[in-house]
């Protein structure tokens, strides 16, 4: 395996910027595609060299994989590193990179082919004797099957896409008369969302958590793990801020966790980066859901406890070394939280809310805080892709800690002439099941059902963000790119003048 210099990112936004990042430190030379949209990104100029490949839709740009390998020939990469989404989990892209005799910076096309499908990742899990949410292994093909199945793990059950991602046609079914009208509804989810009609169906579990388990592998079999990560605070099956260590489980149950993970990874010859993700009931039964075969966006929070930089690890891994540290030297210490800041309107649906910031103050200072940001003043945030523009992580030495810094830094978080989730956060960060820590993925469910209190600090961050919502609001009624919303008055800027700090 030759010597990797120049490492080509297949991607863009915060991930690239955090990529660029590694590659840098370890005074290897970055090189970034762009689109149309992506012309003047943070990626772009913080690069050595970045190449044009094509329009902002990913589908003529980021998801072209003739145009990838061609940049990276032509700029003499000796690596890709494909970030998450776009090409990442994508077996084909993985080897023709291979062909090339560029390495490819993530496991083996097998390994991505093995577990890139719920069911054969189910299949082969269940045979390596790892515990899978129970219900189907092969995709649905006979309404009997289907009936006769769900009777037998018992109601209520989740149907599930075989190919799935990010919730797509995930469909939860409480009674046997809905369960047909249910089925055709998830298969045409599936079908228009990953071109693959297949489904299948597991038992429904209630009030879970979402857990994971980060993974380490190189090439010789020695493969770690980095504790885990709590994912439970999710919003229509996607997660929104996560927290390690997780405040519902003991030693004892991480321990079994990170050697099932393990031995999850090592039942696919898995090396690199990667992610096992367990649904986890009330009684701490713990299920194999998936495994991502990718750098999770979630990684910092793994990296603010354990001190270890995943990205440069991933390098390390392709590039033929073996791990530099063996399980014993993983300690994790203190506490860590991320919240994903994205370019949305939580007063308005969470309606995308892309355009030009006019100002930008990230909160990086002081003690324990991290700002994974792909954006800067006056930068237009593109329609083209995901809505995620930065990740706030913080560190403290204990959760409280954690949480109350993340507080402050959201509270000195400016962003304006986009609407963000900032002040979305905030009622999660007070709700006092959220604080309990013992939360389940129904608690946003919860708090949205409900009107919440905010501390008055809190109300004027709220009433802060509003009042920038609105300012936006007029703003975008000039340039024409958001939509204007009435109603909330000026009057809080008396109010917001507390926070103008500067
Ligand atoms: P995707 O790949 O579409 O993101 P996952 O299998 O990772 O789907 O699940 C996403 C989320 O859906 C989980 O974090 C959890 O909240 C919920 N979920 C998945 N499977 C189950 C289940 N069997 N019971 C209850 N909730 C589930």
């Amino acid at each position: 395996m030759g010597k990797i210099k120049k490492i080509l990112i297949a991607n863009r936004g915060e991930i690239a910027v955090r990529i660029i990042r590694a590659i840098r430190e370890m005074e290897l030379s970055p090189v970034v595609v762009y689109s149309d949209a992506d012309e003047l990104s943070l990626a772009v100029k913080l690069s050595d060299e970045a190449y044009h490949i094509g329009e902002s839709q990913s589908s003529k740009s980021y998801l072209v994989m003739d145009k990838i390998i061609d940049v990276a020939k032509k700029s003499n990469a000796d690596a890709i590193h494909p970030g998450y989404g776009f090409l990442a989990e994508n077996a084909e892209f993985a080897k023709r990179v291979e062909a090339e005799g560029i390495i490819f910076i993530g496991p083996s096309p097998e390994a991505i082919i093995n577990m890139g499908s719920k069911t054969l990742s189910r299949d082969i899990m269940k045979k390596a004797g790892i515990p899978v949410v129970p219900g189907m292994v092969d995709a649905i093909t006979d309404m009997k099957d289907l009936e006769k199945t769900a009777e037998e793990i018992g109601y209520p059950v989740l149907l599930k896409a075989s190919a799935g991602g990010g919730g797509k046609g995930m469909r939860r079914v409480n009674k046997k008369e809905d369960l047909e009208k249910s089925f055709k509804l998830s298969s045409s989810e599936a079908l228009s969302s990953f071109g693959d009609a297949a489904v299948y169906v597991e038992k429904f579990i209630e009030e879970p958590h979402h857990i994971e388990i980060q993974v380490l592998a190189d090439k010789y079999g020695n493969t770690v793990h980095l504790g885990e990560r709590e994912c439970s605070v999710q919003r229509r099956y996607q997660k929104i801020i996560e927290e390690t260590p997780s405040p519902f489980i003991n030693d004892d149950i991480r321990d079994k966790m990170g050697a099932i993970a393990i031995q999850a990874a090592k039942a696919v010859n898995y090396s690199n980066a990667g992610t096992v993700e367990f649904i986890v009931d009330k009684n701490f039964n713990f299920y194999f859901l998936e495994m991502n075969t990718r750098l999770q966006v979630e990684h910092p929070i793994t990296e603010m406890v354990t001190g270890i930089d995943l990205v440069k690890e991933q390098i390390l891994i392709a590039e033929g070394h073996k791990l530099s540290f063996t399980q014993e030297d993983i300690k994790p210490r203190g506490s860590s939280i991320e919240c994903r800041i994205y370019a949305e309107d939580p007063f308005n649906n969470f309606a995308p809310s892309p355009g030009r910031i006019i100002e930008y103050v990230p909160p990086a200072g002081g003690i324990g805080v991290r700002d994974d940001s792909g954006v800067y003043e006056g930068f237009e945030v593109p329609v083209h892709y995901d809505p995620l523009i930065s990740k706030l992580v913080t560190w403290g030495r204990d959760r409280t800690e954690a949480i109350n810094r993340m507080k402050r830094a959201l509270f000195e978080y400016r962003i304006a002439g986009i609407n963000t989730s900032i002040p979305y956060f905030l009622q999660i960060l007070e709700n006092e099941e959220f604080l309990s820590g013992n939360y389940t993925t129904n608690l946003i469910e919860r708090i949205e059902s409900k009107k919440v209190e905010l501390s008055e600090e809190n109300e004027l961050v709220a009433l802060f963000a509003s009042g920038i919502r609105e300012m936006n609001g007029k703003m975008s009624e000039c340039s024409g790119t958001n939509s204007g919303e009435n109603g909330k008055s000026w009057k809080l800027h008396g109010r917001m003048k507390n926070l103008r700090r500067f």
